[in-house]
């Protein structure tokens, strides 16, 4: 094979072989812009190199042949003493890994060639600053030095200087901080620094090969599931500089602002510095747009290459560039990141200015996008004090007095406080403080930390990792850098779709595009704006190509009249439970103490016209829709007191010689009913078989409701659903129950009731045992919670609190099983009782209902194994039907 690939032989399309970097340049470069003369070693060489822990047979004299052309091309001769070519070498894999993979610059200089680059720059200072980031450089990557031995010995030779700037560091200074640099070096190596420059090469290749495994890199793959094997190719490129004085620079550009998404000259230039120095911010960088002044020619060469980038990749590319004397060269670019209100901007704009068609701009746009321009947001128009910024580890815009203890957070929002839970890190003691607090704001830890993933899981706002922020819990107080003070109870706003973090509070308001989807903004109207505008024009196409329907779990009438506004169509789970909740707790401990059928049947009569008046009014909001009503499911025990709060008021009745005879009965029934693993127990079908009476009541509830609305003139679709059938058999008894009923009731009214019944299929058992279970059902709906929990063996009320941020620390998975289906298990699972169920009934119904039916990648998943619909909060209802259109688009 071959290993080595001139920039002019490759293209974009080679991502896989070249890396994202280097099938970039290539492109760059056939395109004719201004690319440095380089080469590109494959991620196949990458690949062996790890594989065998040597360099493929034939890669030296590829790497030889190539460096010959490009010396010939660059009329230098590599490290030569009296004109040196000097090279970069950079990692460049697949997906970006930003700043995960190493960089080694001014390959070639050494004690003879530092001369050549001094005469022919006619610069000695730049000369050997080149040099010595040379050896600091190589030192770290290469040669496995700790960096701040060098950043040391920098810092001493300006304390020894008494200046504080490196720009008043001189010729003379740098070329003694290269002997110094060059001791740290032997005496950390027991080996001089090599001074052959294609040794330099060839080692500073193997470091690039060898950084794909080092441990940063591997964890941030797992993160982002990036395959482990996939490997970094090596981009070989001359040198060009940006320190070459105030007629050189770098830089970077935007063809479009990447947060709002608008049209414009967007970027940043540093005069006289090479790329490192802008990473690092040693000096300030100005707006692109002041290059047009300090550099008209090289400005306008970069406007054109803009344009041209953008007509040719027709999307918004990021780039990096550098002015050499006057000369722009082009060294990266890519297609950039973008905020989500950006790329919904220009994936509209694009469309607009017939770049795209609309079917590509939905491949511009995702469903976390969306879900992020849903929540409510800080007032863009008002004041605001920023005192720092973190990372935005879960959206939301969240105000509150800052709290420094979970104690302190619970007893403050128990009287009704708004707090913010300011830690430096979280750990599970406080859980309970940041349930109650309004958000959460930590100063370490990433997007993997444990506040980070337990606030996501909560749905709670969070910035986390604000470094600048110095927390004191002790004290009770942070502080901020630029001088401001924070005390407990002083008012914070944090914005987790930013970062930021404000002092004071920072008004809140409905996100515009919530506003649109709640029909209050109608999107032909002035009040709509240009963003609110592309949503609209995407959701319509993306409503017209999906195959999956998109229904809501709503429990009250409010929530499934919101969710048809938000685009439901149906209600594909209606939980029951809370219906037996407030008032009604009464009736429900009534029915579990009785002792006689008739106290049984007492209650049970006295809960049935609650019900029926519950399902008239679903049936009402939804009214022509389905409606999956789910027949009760909790474990009994839930509905009952808690059993310490129960024992001290028995005892204390007891002590007190008062009457309890009716505690005591409950305590008793509690005791009765506790079980080792509720989830495990008594709920679900197993409910409607043990108690009897309780299922034909809902069903009778459900059919009476119906029959109701028919006479209103509506037209009710009720289905029945059967929650925790691990067989056939338990099926099949309900199934017959619920029939009867249903013709007693339609006898009753006059009308006749046939709707359909179905099952959740959330327990292996029943997945494995589809086929059978479909005799019998009518339709599916995957409980894919239950399911990921029984699959699994965990505890999906725990784990997220408990190991979770373990796991994901170690990379045992990127996400939450409970969060995005598990494809490989959960997910095969699904596949199965999909084939099984229809091989059985070709037209069973297959639908799910767990939290994975707003889930992006879950949505593309249920698309593929060929579901009719999926479920999910109202809320994650748009986001569900952008993600199905984008499956089948
Ligand atoms: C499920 O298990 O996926 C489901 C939807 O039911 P619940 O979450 O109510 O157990
Ligand atoms: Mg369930």
């Amino acid at each position: 094979p071959k290993y080595v690939y001139e920039f002019a032989e490759g293209n974009k399309d080679l991502k896989d072989l070249l890396g994202g970097k280097g099938a970039n340049l290539a492109e760059m470069t056939n395109l004719g812009l201004p690319v440095p003369p380089g080469f590109t070693i494959t991620t196949d060489a990458c690949r062996h190199y790890l594989d065998h822990g040597q360099t493929p047979d034939g890669l030296d004299t590829e790497i030889e042949e190539k460096l010959r052309a490009l010396e010939a091309r660059m009329d230098k001769k590599l490290g030569d003493a009296n004109d040196p070519l000097l090279v970069s070498v950079r990692s460049g894999a697949r997906y970006s890994m930003p700043g995960m993979m190493e960089t080694v610059l001014n390959i070639g200089l050494n004690d003879d060639s530092v001369h050549g680059l001094a005469a022919q720059a006619g610069d000695e200072r730049f000369a050997w600053d080149s040099y010595r980031r040379l050896i600091q450089m190589f030192g770290k990557t290469v040669l496995d030095i700790d960096g701040d031995l060098f950043e040391d010995a920098i810092e001493e030779a300006k304390r020894a200087k008494g200046i504080t700037n490196d720009l008043d560091l001189d010729a003379a200074d740098f070329e003694r901080l290269v002997q110094g640099f060059k001791d740290i070096v032997a005496e950390q190596t027991g080996r001089g620094f090599p001074g052959d420059p294609r040794e330099q090469m060839d080692l500073a290749i193997r470091a690039v090969f060898e950084s794909w495994n080092a441990p940063r890199a591997a964890l941030y793959r797992r993160q982002e599931r990036i395959p482990a094997t996939a490997g970094t190719a090596v981009n070989v490129c001359s040198m060009v500089f940006g320190n070459m004085g105030m007629d050189s620079g770098t830089g970077v550009a935007f063809t479009r602002d990447p947060a709002s998404g608008q049209q414009g000259v967007y970027g940043d230039y540093l005069q006289n510095a090479q790329g490192e120095d802008v990473v690092a911010g040693v000096r300030n960088t100005v707006p692109l747009g002041d290059l047009e002044r300090i550099d008209k020619g090289s400005y306008d060469e970069l406007m054109s290459i803009m344009e041209k980038l953008e007509n040719h990749y027709r999307d918004l590319c990021d780039i990096e560039f550098t002015v050499e004397r006057g000369k722009l060269w082009m060294l990266q670019t890519r297609v950039g990141k973008r905020t989500a209100a950006a790329a919904f901007r220009i994936a509209d704009q694009l469309v607009d200015q017939g770049m795209i068609t609309l079917s590509e701009a939905v491949t511009r746009v995702t469903g976390d996008q969306l879900a992020q321009l849903m929540f409510p947001r800080f007032d863009e128009t008002a004041e605001r004090h920023r005192i720092g910024r973190g990372m935005n580890a879960s959206p939301g815009a969240a105000v509150g007095r800052a709290v420094f203890d979970s104690y302190t957070a619970i007893k403050w929002s128990r009287s009704g406080e708004s707090v913010i839970l300011c830690r430096r890190e979280t750990n599970p003691d406080d859980l309970e403080g940041m349930l109650s607090a309004q958000g959460i704001l930590t100063s370490r830890g990433g997007k993997t930390s444990h506040a980070a993933v337990v606030a996501r899981g909560m749905g709670k706002t969070c910035v986390c990792g604000a470094e600048e922020l110095d927390i004191d819990t002790k004290n009770r107080r942070m502080a901020a850098p630029g001088g401001d003070v924070v005390n407990e109870g002083d008012v914070v706003s944090i914005d987790g779709t930013s970062g930021e973090v404000y002092l004071g509070e920072v008004p809140v308001v409905a996100s515009p595009v919530v506003r649109y989807f709640e029909g209050v903004t109608d999107p032909a109207s002035s009040e709509a704006d240009d963003l609110v505008r592309a949503v609209h024009r995407i959701m319509r196409f993306v409503d017209a190509a999906r195959r999956l329907d998109v229904r809501a779990n709503a429990d009250t009438a409010e929530d499934a009249a919101r969710a048809r506004r938000m685009g439901a169509q149906g209600v594909g789970l209606c939980r029951t439970e809370h219906m037996f909740l407030g008032d009604r707790r009464q009736l429900v401990e009534q029915l579990i103490l009785a002792d006689t059928d008739k106290e049984q049947e007492e209650a049970l009569a006295a809960l049935l016209p609650l019900q029926r008046a519950d399902f008239v009014s679903i049936f009402d909001s939804m009214d022509d829709l389905p409606v999956t009503v789910r027949l009760l499911d909790p474990p009994l025990h839930e509905f009952l007191p808690d059993v310490t709060e129960l024992s001290v008021r028995v005892a204390v009745a007891e002590a007190r010689g008062e009457k309890h005879e009716n505690d005591l009965r409950l305590l008793q029934a509690v005791h009765k009913l506790h079980e080792q693993n509720p989830m495990l127990g008594l709920r679900g079908v197993r409910l409607g078989l043990v108690v009897p009476g309780l299922f034909t009541m809902q069903v009778r509830a459900i059919a009476q409701a119906a029959a109701e609305r028919r006479k209103q003139g509506g037209t009710p679709r009720p289905e029945i659903m059967i929650p925790l059938v691990g067989t056939v058999q338990e099926l099949e008894i309900i199934r017959e129950e619920s029939m009867r009923v249903l013709r007693e009731v339609g006898e009753e009214y006059g009308v006749e009731l046939d709707f359909p019944i179905g099952t959740m299929i959330e327990l292996p058992r029943a997945a494995l045992t589809a086929g059978q279970i479909a005799e019998s059902a009518e339709f599916f709906s995957f409980g894919t919670n239950d399911l990921t929990q029984t699959v699994w063996g965990f505890s999906r009320d725990d784990v997220e609190a408990s190991f979770f941020s373990a796991y994901l620390e170690k990379g045992v998975f990127g996400i939450s099983p409970f969060e995005t289906l598990d494809i490989e298990g959960v997910g095969r699972l699904v596949r199965i009782a999909v084939e099984e169920g229809r091989a059985a009934r070709p037209d069973v119904k297959l639908g799910i209902c767990g939290e994975h039916g707003g889930d992006p990648a879950s949505v593309h998943f249920f698309h593929s194994a060929g579901l009719d619909y999926v479920s999910c909060s109202p809320f994650r209802v748009p986001v569900a039907r952008l993600e199905a259109g984008r499956a089948a688009a």
